[in-house]
């Protein structure tokens, strides 16, 4: 054991450690108990207190907090409810005939016990999203969210110590000291949702004891608008998808790479729609979120400086409430691209419009990016789609819509590199919190022992 004796997270490991075996071996009727449970927590018990929850932390509205997490989780509790038998089931895979007299198969296994470190943007869906795929697979784990929401963080460990005993699932509140703390300890897996930045200090920590990760983050996810796209509709789509939680989404629309023949009747049309979705004073409007602390609403006014300095056009939007963490939708174009909105990730309602003149160039400018988590493209060309999706490399795509693949729990989700390591969500959930043990029964004399020591002698061999 390598992790240091004053841990204080050391005996609730321990615990868990202890217990970890029982809970690999729960049957299918026992993990659908706990995700009954975890369920009826969510969608009735403390419905209303997610509800309030996040209202205080990000001023979400409330179909938003519905939609994007009570929903979502109980939808990911209701598909693993539906598949979990199928997915526990050992795996037949065919034996070659050179091990004629044996038979093979995958065993699905826990890895046993597990931390789940979760960013603050989707406070209960990234945090029990992870958890119903660790409940499924059979494993003991270890939530912590994170600091910057805390009537979130305060409701889920309430909701957690409500549902389960803390040998199997627990969670502790705190900042970067009790998740290095934690990370000090010899998870058998470390499923992360956050920032490349903090991914790359997980990866280290885990390689300390090789426990493997899940390491799901985030980036720059361009769109493309191509001159073929319907306009109307791609505007349409992108004001909701960036706007939404306040552009804090992952895999919200980073940038807009747009042809530069379109880019006046684009505008027009985001124009139109924001006016449609928050009105004319989007402060006001009961539709639109927060910026969930002061040091996130300083960082995005210090890239709309930034912006200012570097020719960016304010084409809507700019303006702000400190008091509030308001930030209206703002739409910059004509940036240089040494400006920060066009490095770093944005993760807040500020989209930057790139205009390109051929569609190689749009592929090469993604190119000279990190693999995003999400690419977005907008076209009726079947060329150009082909052509998109074959050049460059990326998490997940949306064709003519964004965000929404993350909702399809039959999708693997997660990044590439820089985006991530692995995959979530369903099946690919429950692959990611689950060993894979390859299992060969040998039932009569193997053809294989024809090869054994001493290599002489095979007829004798046969007669035995
Ligand atoms: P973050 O990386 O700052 O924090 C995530 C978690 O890590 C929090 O619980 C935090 O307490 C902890 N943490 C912070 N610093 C740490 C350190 N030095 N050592 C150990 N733990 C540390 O991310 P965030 O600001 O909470 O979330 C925003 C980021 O998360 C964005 O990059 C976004 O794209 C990404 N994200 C990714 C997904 C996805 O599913 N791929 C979903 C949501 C957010």
């Amino acid at each position: 054991m390598t992790e240091k004796a004053n841990n204080p997270y050391l005996d609730l490991f321990k615990k868990q450690k202890a217990n970890s075996i029982n809970v690999s071996n729960s049957t299918y009727n026992q993990r659908i108990k706990k995700l009954n449970a975890l369920q009826r927590a969510i969608e009735f018990t403390f419905r209303n207190d997610i509800i309030d929850a996040l209202k205080k932390d990000l001023g979400k509205p409330r179909v938003e907090s519905e939609m994007t997490e009570i929903y979502q989780i109980v939808g990911d509790i209701k598909h693993a409810k539906k598949y979990l038998h199928q997915w526990m089931r050992n795996k037949k895979v065919k034996t070659p005939l050179s091990m004629l007299g044996a038979s093979s198969y995958i065993k699905y296994e826990a890895k046993g016990v597990c931390l789940i470190i979760s960013p603050w943007n989707f406070p209960f869906n990234l945090t029990f999203g992870p958890l119903v795929s660790s409940i499924a697979a059979g494993n003991t784990a270890i939530l912590k969210p994170s600091e910057m929401t805390p009537h979130s963080s305060a409701l889920m460990k309430k909701i957690v110590e409500t549902v389960f005993k803390e040998e199997e699932v627990a969670l502790v509140e705190g900042e970067v000291q009790t998740s290095t703390d934690l990370l000090n300890l010899p998870f058998n897996h470390i499923f992360f949702t956050g920032s490349p930045t903090v991914g790359k200090i997980v990866m280290k920590a885990a390689a300390e004891h090789l426990a493997s990760v899940t390491l799901e983050l985030g980036g720059k996810s361009p769109t493309i608008i191509d001159e073929t796209a319907n306009l109307k509709a791609a505007a349409k789509k992108i004001m909701w998808g960036k706007f939404l939680n306040c552009g804090q989404i992952c895999v919200t629309p980073d940038y807009v790479l747009v042809k530069y023949t379109v880019k006046s009747k684009f505008i027009e049309e985001c124009k139109i729609w924001l006016n449609a979705y928050f009105g004319s004073r989007p402060e006001a409007s009961d539709s639109y979120g927060r910026i969930v602390s002061q040091k996130h609403y300083k960082r995005l006014l210090e890239h709309l400086n930034d912006a200012k300095s570097n020719n960016g056009q304010i084409i809507t939007g700019g303006e702000s409430n400190e008091a509030s963490k308001y930030i209206a939708p703002t739409l910059v174009s004509d940036l240089e691209e040494a400006a920060s909105l066009l490095q770093d990730e944005i993760f807040g309602p500020i989209l930057p419009i790139v205009t390109y003149n051929t569609l190689d160039e749009a592929i090469q400018y993604i190119k000279n990016k990190e693999r995003p988590l999400a690419l977005y493209i907008y076209s009726k060309s079947k060329k150009n789609i082909r052509k998109i999706l074959n050049y460059t490399k990326a998490g997940g795509t949306c064709i003519n819509n964004n965000i929404i693949h993350y909702a399809n729990h039959n999708l693997p989700f997660g990044g590439i590199n820089n985006s991530g390591i692995g995959k979530s969500h369903g099946y690919h959930g429950f692959k990611a919190f689950s060993n894979e043990r390859a299992v060969v029964k040998q039932h009569t004399f193997g053809i294989t022992e024809l090869l054994f020591p001493p290599y002489t002698n095979y007829k004798e061999k046969l007669a035995k």
